[in-house]
């Protein structure tokens, strides 16, 4: 089977979020199988670190594409990252779609993913035939119809990996890229719009979202984003399928990233295994100035501090720890001056607290190190399309709380969780998102911690035993895939 990926990230060389790590790991996962041949394209940024590919050569120096009534030149390069065949799409464009600093964040984004989508249709008409051309997200939404309105015989599965993002635009996109106007791209909410996403929806074979719970929420007036409508007409052909982490790279046992290593092969006994990570938690402590106490509980966020992930329930949850006496580490990245001034202000209250830790960043090794130190991870999101810092968590031994709700509610189980048996249980949960429900489980979680210590392990060792890595996720794309091409004989 040949199956082409079209991406605006992946990691580890352009990566600006959770996409980037979907990508390389979904089709790390496919390629190590060795039955399909898996190609993922995206654009050639700039700030590209090619040094991870391999073989990277110009396939193509010359593709012409059509965008805005003339002819684009664009240069295709081919190489490899591992058993993946990499394409990277280079826009000689004059507003230099891609030569910026950043992945996105620009006024004329719509305009530059546009573009891509132009460039690698074209790309595709040049290449073998794919069997399976999967979209992913707004960026590369356009391509459903564009592969559709030409007849092409490859089947396309579209991931939508968070619903908020759509590519919401100006009808004058279409006469850019040569689209027929009768393409229903109409926004539900602003028919003066187009939405981008919506085109997507329409005219792929397959709309999966990277949970089950999330995909039956999109359907409702309240998740649905304005596309519920939408989305509840094709709901025949939308399923939810978990995303998975990376467990090479998230690994206890290896991670570069800790003075320490630990397994789940040293769990039993418990204490040489806790040992280690209250190793790690102490030089936490140590290098962030903190409270040398192993008898405190330590309770870490790892987030993008956006409206997304709760950020007055973070605020209040870390109030409240300080009160019990716990230590709180926040790690947020912030995007808009609201929220930053919201947690400076909170960074100065706590200037002088050795108990609270606030970093106002993106800081990969520090993240890393809050995984493995915490005691509890806390994901109070409003909304998790799948969420992958409850994952990486348990595979680190630290137990997640979280709001009931998307990916969250698929992976976290709490004793009130009815499908699922005590012995299974792995975390705390929260259904609304409110004050009162969140520190009501936080007052559970630091009462198991301190009080039942034995509990507390069980939870560490369900979380531990989970398998989250991309396995099965690959295989039921693969299922997924096989359907599709049966459906089209
Ligand atoms: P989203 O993609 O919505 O941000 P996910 O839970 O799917 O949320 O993925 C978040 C990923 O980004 C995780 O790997 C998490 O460790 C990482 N991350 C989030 N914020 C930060 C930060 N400030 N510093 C380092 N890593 C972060």
């Amino acid at each position: 089977m040949k199956i082409i990926h079209m991406t605006a990230e992946m990691a580890p060389f352009a990566k600006a979020g959770g996409l980037g790590d979907v990508i390389y790991g979904l089709g790390n996962a496919q390629a190590k199988k060795k039955e399909d041949l898996i190609t993922v394209v995206l654009p050639k940024y700039e700030s590209l670190d090619l040094s991870s590919l391999t073989s990277l050569r110009i396939l193509i120096h010359d593709l012409m594409v059509p965008f805005e009534h003339q002819w684009t030149h664009t240069t295709v390069w081919e190489g490899n990252l591992g058993l993946i065949r990499i394409i990277l799409i280079e826009s000689q464009d004059p507003a230099e779609f891609f030569q910026r600093e950043k992945i996105y964040g620009y006024p004329d984004d719509i305009e530059r993913f546009a573009y891509f989508c132009c460039a690698a249709f074209e790309f595709i008409k040049t290449d073998t035939p794919p069997d399976i051309v999967h979209i992913h997200e707004w960026q590369t939404a356009l391509l459903a119809p564009f592969l559709k309105t030409n007849s092409f015989s490859s089947k396309i599965v579209f991931t939508i990996h968070n619903l908020s993002y759509q590519g919401i635009c100006d009808p004058s996109l279409l006469d850019k890229i040569n689209l027929s106007p009768s393409i229903n791209l109409q926004d539900d909410e602003q028919p003066h719009l187009l939405n981008l996403l919506k085109g997507a929806i329409i005219y792929s074979d397959i709309i999966t979202t990277v949970s089950p719970t999330y995909s039956q929420e999109i359907l409702s007036p309240q998740e649905g984003n304005g596309l519920y409508k939408v989305l509840q007409k094709e709901q025949d052909k939308i399923d939810g399928i978990l995303n998975g982490i990376d467990f090479d790279y998230w690994n206890p046992k290896k991670d570069t990233y800790l003075p320490f290593h630990y397994s789940l092969d040293n769990l039993i006994p418990f204490p040489p295994f806790l040992a280690k990570k209250a190793k790690i938690k102490n030089h936490l402590q140590k290098i962030l100035f903190m409270e040398e106490e192993e008898e405190t509980p330590m309770i870490g966020v790892i987030t993008r501090l956006v409206a997304q992930k709760g950020p007055e329930l973070i605020k209040e949850a870390l109030l409240y720890t300080f009160e019990a006496g716990g230590q709180f580490l926040l790690l947020g990245s912030t995007f808009d001056p609201f929220h930053h001034e919201m947690f400076y202000a909170l960074k100065r209250k706590f200037a002088g607290s050795r108990r609270v830790h606030i970093e106002l960043s993106y800081n990969e090794s520090l993240a890393h190190l809050i995984y493995a130190a915490s005691d509890l991870i806390l994901i109070p999101s409003i909304f998790e399309p799948c969420g992958l810092t409850q994952m990486i968590a348990m595979r680190y031994g630290t137990v997640p709380l979280a709001r009931e709700t998307g990916g969250l509610k698929d992976t976290i189980f709490d004793l009130h969780h009815s499908i699922r048996p005590l012995s299974k249980r792995n975390g705390f949960t929260f259904l609304k998102p409110e004050k009162e429900d969140l520190l009501n489980a936080l007052n559970r979680a630091l009462e198991t911690w301190r009080s039942h210590p034995q509990e507390w392990h069980k939870l560490i060792e369900v979380g531990m035993q989970t398998d989250f890595s991309w396995d099965r996720p690959a295989a039921q794309y693969k299922d997924l895939y096989n359907s599709l091409l049966v459906s089209k004989k």
